[in-house]
């Protein structure tokens, strides 16, 4: 499980991730490549571990620190499903959050969401939709292409953040600050 986590952040579609993203109050992040390196190294010397299970199949989450029965700096992986490309670009998304983990960057939640869902975009948009995508994963797809096209205010950015915000699965965290602790 551990190696085939490495792989993905690896492989040649992660490998192509490579994208500015600006937050609504102006802030621009920049993902690269070597974000997925350094996610990949820290799991490769055990600074993040990986655990099968915890999560239902075909699913995959990060958990930052330790919540209930989940333990800090940890990817939770559940079985692999039908569709192999998105489920690999989950991996990819929650390597965003634990790269701002790593990173211990504080920063709105919803920015830290909305930059997970574009890089599993463009993990896609690489790879090939082989499966359903859940609505912020469609939407993030559609930021990709046009920040793909040179499009660099995608007006689907908006969409996917109005989306994150009015999504009940979100609704716990999703204004508040992702504090990430390294
Ligand atoms: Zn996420």
């Amino acid at each position: 499980m551990k190696q085939m986590l490495v792989n993905v952040l690896k492989n040649y579609h992660t490998q192509k991730i490579n994208f500015r993203y600006k937050s609504t109050d102006g802030v621009r992040y920049g993902i690269y490549a070597s974000d997925f390196q350094t996610v990949a190294t820290a799991v490769d010397d055990g600074r993040i571990s990986v655990v099968e299970g915890g999560v239902a199949a075909g699913k995959a989450e990060y958990s930052l620190r330790k919540n209930g029965n989940k333990d800090a700096n940890t990817f939770y992986i559940g079985q692999n499903n039908a569709a192999p490309n998105v489920f690999k670009s989950l991996l990819v998304h929650e390597a965003i959050h634990a790269k701002f983990d790593l990173n211990m960057l504080q920063m709105p939640w919803l920015d830290n969401e909305a930059i997970a869902y574009v890089a599993q975009g463009f993990y896609i948009l690489s790879a090939g939709e082989d499966g359903g995508l859940s609505d912020q994963a469609y939407l993030g797809l559609e930021v990709a292409r046009d920040l793909q096209k040179g499009v660099s205010d995608s007006s689907w950015a908006d969409l996917l953040r109005e989306s994150l915000l009015n999504d009940p699965l979100y609704k716990n965290y999703i204004n508040g600050n992702f504090m990430g602790d390294g």
